[in-house]
């Protein structure tokens, strides 16, 4: 077992005119001062010998050089100090030194004795971004700087340039934080960015300028975004959802949105939660209405963010009409429903040739006898029914489809927590699905298909663990592959 890594602080520190000591004078201890002397620190570098090219920084006078062997006095009125000997003795008498006096000290390629660690960096002229795992796993952040490089052009920096020339005023011109947003979104959407590209500094300042001045008496006008954050894995948000998320002022939530969704989104953006679980409603329907009203009228650009996709089950059509009658401007963004999800991660295709060609979404909500549902339709053989709120009302929706004619033997499957990590797929029958899912402790969210598709669950599962509920029998400790031939063998 090795140490954890610990959570650092990220930070980018102001060296100007300040003390900092390196301690070594070979090829690392050169890297180490090439990267501090464009931050104008004062740069000492103690070591017996130095390589020739920090020998000629010294002789011309932008480095000091303190002669000889570490002394902790060397480190007087120094903030910083990076030991970069192939000493390993040496370096820890500087982490150690630098402990006792509370200063910040690096040792190169030894994590445990540092006390703070110099990140992987990309640089965009005035834009930096730092990678850094924690001492933990350099290469991996190493790899990350790579890929970086190459995605983000080099006209961010000269963009950069342009926006820091014209800080004062855009800060002028734009007082307000929200509008000055609005202005950059309009920036980026702009082709200031492939004037920069060509190298047409001239037009891209020109239209910057007149963006500033476009931008003088524009007025805020809030609108409301339904977006639909999809089951829980991030990956399957829109990137229509994700640029929305990324404008946001104000996300109002629901609380089957994965906190994984959630932190993508813009990082100073408010996130109010408006959760509602079966049974516990959090926010009545009525104060999440007053809440897109309030944000909205003030300016802000919300998102009401639901689980799923928000027009199913999820009271997007209701949410609308209240805008609608209000006045609001809004859009909706469509994302992938849990019934797709679930199938998908499961391994269950919602139609088939041979099994179905249609397939119905149904929620099991209601608990009245007469729920006004189509239980003689959903009875009918050759069809997918994807349930969902199904974990209270399963042993019901069971009981009934069988009760309308539909085979005891009709094979169903259970998801829960589809496409997030721990999901579980639990494969039965409608006679047998509601004690093993009693057997499992199934909970809530998990939806419910019936038809005869579920059972290709045991054969074409891909995604986290295999399906539960099989004969124990003839699939314990079997591969997946191994295990989806016995149940076809069993079956
Ligand atoms: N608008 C949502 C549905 C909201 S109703 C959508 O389009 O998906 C809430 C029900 O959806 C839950 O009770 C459950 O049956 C289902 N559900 C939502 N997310 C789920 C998930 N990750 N796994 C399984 N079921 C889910």
């Amino acid at each position: 077992m090795s140490d954890p890594v610990p959570t650092l602080f990220p930070a980018f520190l102001d060296l100007r005119d300040r003390p900092v000591l390196v301690v070594g004078g070979g090829s690392v201890a050169r890297r180490k001062i090439a990267a501090l002397l464009p931050t104008g620190a004062f740069v000492r570098v103690g070591a017996p010998d130095l390589d020739p090219e920090v020998a000629a920084m010294v002789a011309e006078g932008s480095v000091e050089h303190l002669h000889g062997r570490f002394d902790p006095a060397w480190l007087d009125g120094v903030w910083l100090v990076i030991a970069a000997t192939d000493e390993p003795d040496t370096n820890r008498s500087v982490a150690e030194a630098a402990q006792a006096r509370r200063i910040w000290a690096n040792v190169v390629d030894d994590a445990p004795l540092c006390s703070f660690q110099v990140p992987a960096r990309i640089e965009r002229g005035p834009l930096q971004i730092a990678i850094s795992s924690g001492g933990g796993a350099p290469m991996l952040a190493r790899h990350l700087r790579e890929r970086l490089e190459t995605e983000l052009d080099a006209s961010l920096g000269t963009l950069g340039h342009l926006l820091v020339e014209h800080r004062r005023r855009i800060r002028a011109r734009i007082p307000d934080t929200g509008a000055r947003r609005r202005f950059f979104d309009a920036v980026m959407r702009s082709d200031i960015q492939s004037m920069l590209r060509r190298g047409d500094r001239a037009s891209a300042e020109h239209a910057l300028l007149a963006l500033i001045d476009a931008s003088t008496d524009v007025t805020a006008e809030g609108r409301v975004a339904l977006v639909g954050a999809g089951p829980g894995d991030a990956g399957l948000l829109t990137l229509r959802g994700l640029r929305l998320l990324n404008e946001a002022d104000v996300i109002l939530h629901d609380r089957l949105v994965s906190a994984e969704v959630l932190d993508l989104a813009r990082r100073d953006a408010e996130r109010i939660e408006v959760g509602k679980e079966a049974g516990h409603h959090h926010v009545p329907q009525e104060q999440i209405h007053a809440l897109m009203l309030e944000h909205a009228r003030a300016g802000k650009r919300v998102v009401r963010l639901k689980g799923g996709d928000g027009f199913i089950f999820g009271r997007g059509g209701e949410e609308l009409e209240f805008l609608r009658a209000h006045g609001i401007g809004y859009e909706v963004v469509p994302g992938i429903t849990a019934a797709l999800a679930c199938a998908a991660y499961a391994g269950i295709p919602l139609t088939h040739r041979d099994h179905a060609q249609s397939v119905r979404f149904v929620t099991a909500h209601a608990k009245a006898e007469d729920d006004g549902l189509d239980w003689a339709g959903f009875a009918r053989e050759q069809q997918t029914l994807a349930f969902y709120m199904g974990v209270s009302g399963l042993e019901r929706v069971c009981a009934r489809l069988i009760a309308h004619g539909r085979a005891a033997s009709t094979p169903c499957a259970l998801v829960e927590n589809g496409s997030r990590a721990e999901q579980r797929v639990i494969v039965g029958t409608l006679d047998d699905l509601p004690a093993l899912a009693r057997r499992h402790d199934v909970q809530s969210p998990a939806l419910l298909f019936v038809g005869e598709v579920a059972a290709l669950a045991a054969q074409l599962h891909w995604f986290g663990a295999a399906p539960l509920g099989m004969p124990a029998d003839i699939t314990d400790g079997l591969s997946p592959q191994a295990h989806a031939h016995a149940l076809a063998e069993a079956a």
